[in-house]
C-alpha cells in the first residue's frame, strides 16, 4: 500500500478515483499519516528556474532535497548567488540561500531533473541537459501545455518520468526576485505504468517543504483539463485585456471562455480522455468565485504585454492538431489561437 498523509474529514484516497497518494494539510485534521521511507535522498536540478522553478525548487530544498537552480538567464542566477533568492509571499519578504548555475558544465549526479521552462522551450532545455540523463534519472514536468512529455521522452527514452500539473502561482519580478503568493494543488503521476514510489517520494518532499500534492493514476485527464482552462483563460484575458475577475463577471467573455474550454474537452474525448464539458466549465467557474484571483492576469497576458512569444502553440496549437487528426470542429479554440498568433506576429507594429 502506498499512503502518505490524508485526514479524517476528507474522503480517503482509495475513495477518490484516480488518487493514490494525498499529501495535504487539511484544516482541523491534526492527523498526518506518513508511510514508509519516503523522501529518500534527492539531488534535484531545476531546469528553468524562473517564477515556478524557483518556487518549487525552494520548496524541495525546504523539504530536505539538495537543490540547484539552473537557468540560462545569467543575470538571474548571478543575483541569486550574490544576494540569495528574494521571495515575496503573502505580504512577507524572505531571502533564501540556494545555489544557482547558468550552465551545466562541471555539475552532475542529479537524481531528479525538474523541467520548469515555458513549454515552448522544453525541447531546447532537454537538449542542454542530455549529458546529465542516466537511465535511473527521474525527469519531472509540471509545465502547462501539451508536448512536454513527448519532448522529455525523446531525450530520455529509458528514464522514469513524473508528469503533472499545478495551479500554485508564481511571478518573476526581476533578477533574483519572485512572487510566490497563495497556495494551490499539484497533481502528478509516474508515467508508463511505472512504480509510483518515486512520485510518492517526490510528493512527500514537496509536502515537507510546504506544498500540497496528490499522486494520481489518471494524469492525462488532469493535463487536458488544465489545457482547457489555460486555452480559455489565458487567451481571452490576453485578447481582451480583462483580468480573470472581469472576464468572469462579463457575460460575453465568460460565454466565450466556456466555448473554448468545451472545444478542448471535445478534442480530449476524441482521443479517448474522458473530460466532460461540465468539468472544464466548473474548473473555470472555480477561479471566478468572489475573492478568487479577481485581479489576476495569466502568464500569457504578461507575455503578450512584454512582446514575448507565448505558449499558445503548446496550449492551443497542439489541441488543434488533435482536432484535425480526428476531424472534429473546434471553431472557438481555432479563433482565439489565430488571434493570439496574429498579435505575436506583429509585436513591433502593434498599437496599445
Ligand atoms: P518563467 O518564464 O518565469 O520561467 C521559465 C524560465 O526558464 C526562465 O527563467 C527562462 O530563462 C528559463 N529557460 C528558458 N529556456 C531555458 C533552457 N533551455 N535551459 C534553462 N532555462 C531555460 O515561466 P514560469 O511562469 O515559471 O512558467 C513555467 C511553466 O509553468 C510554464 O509552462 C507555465 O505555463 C507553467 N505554470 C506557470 C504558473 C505561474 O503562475 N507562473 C502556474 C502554473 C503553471
Amino acid at each position: 500500500m502506498y499512503c502518505c498523509c490524508h485526514e479524517s474529514v476528507d474522503a480517503p484516497y482509495w475513495e477518490n478515483p484516480g488518487i493514490i497518494g494525498r499529501f495535504r494539510n487539511l484544516p482541523g485534521s491534526g492527523f498526518l499519516e506518513r508511510f514508509s521511507a519516503l523522501g529518500d535522498y534527492m539531488k534535484v536540478l531545476i531546469v528553468g528556474a524562473g517564477a515556478m522553478g524557483s518556487r518549487f525548487g525552494l520548496a524541495l530544498a525546504k523539504g530536505g532535497a539538495e537543490v540547484t537552480l539552473f537557468d540560462i538567464n545569467r543575470e538571474h542566477t548571478e543575483a541569486i548567488n550574490q544576494k540569495g533568492l528574494e521571495v515575496h509571499a503573502d505580504g512577507k519578504v524572505s531571502v533564501e540561500k540556494i545555489p544557482a548555475i547558468s550552465g551545466i558544465e562541471g555539475s552532475g549526479g542529479f537524481t531528479h531533473l525538474f523541467i520548469f521552462t515555458k513549454s515552448i522551450h522544453t525541447r531546447a532545455a532537454m537538449e542542454t541537459i542530455r549529458p546529465l540523463i542516466k537511465d535511473d534519472t527521474v525527469l519531472v514536468t509540471l509545465q502547462n501545455g501539451l508536448g512536454n512529455i513527448e519532448a522529455i521522452r525523446e531525450a530520455a527514452p529509458r528514464s522514469p518520468i513524473i508528469a503533472g500539473i499545478t495551479n500554485y502561482p508564481a511571478v518573476y519580478l526581476g533578477p533574483g526576485v519572485i512572487r510566490a503568493d497563495g497556495s494551490g494543488i499539484t497533481r502528478f503521476q509516474a508515467l508508463d505504468g511505472a512504480d509510483p514510489a518515486p512520485a510518492l517520494g517526490f510528493a512527500d518532499v514537496l509536502h515537507r517543504g510546504g506544498m500540497e500534492a496528490d499522486v494520481v493514476d489518471n494524469i492525462l485527464h488532469h493535463i487536458w483539463g488544465k489545457v482547457a482552462f489555460n486555452a480559455a483563460m489565458n487567451t481571452i484575458t490576453s485578447l481582451t485585456g480583462l483580468s480573470v475577475g472581469l472576464l468572469g463577471s462579463t457575460p460575453e467573455s465568460l460565454t466565450m471562455a466556456f466555448n473554448v474550454a468545451k472545444d478542448v474537452a471535445l478534442a480530449a474525448r476524441a482521443r479517448g480522455i474522458d473530460l466532460s464539458d461540465e468539468e472544464v466549465c466548473d474548473s473555470l467557474r472555480s477561479v471566478l468565485k468572489p475573492g478568487m484571483s479577481s485581479g489576476h492576469y495569466p502568464s500569457m497576458f504578461q507575455d503578450v504585454s512584454a512582446g514575448r512569444k507565448t505558449e499558445v502553440e503548446t496550449i492551443c496549437g497542439k489541441v488543434l492538431e488533435t482536432a484535425e487528426q480526428y476531424k472534429i470542429k473546434t471553431p472557438y479554440l481555432h479563433s482565439v489561437y489565430l488571434l493570439i498568433r496574429a498579435i505575436e506576429d506583429n509585436y513591433p507594429n502593434r498599437k496599445h
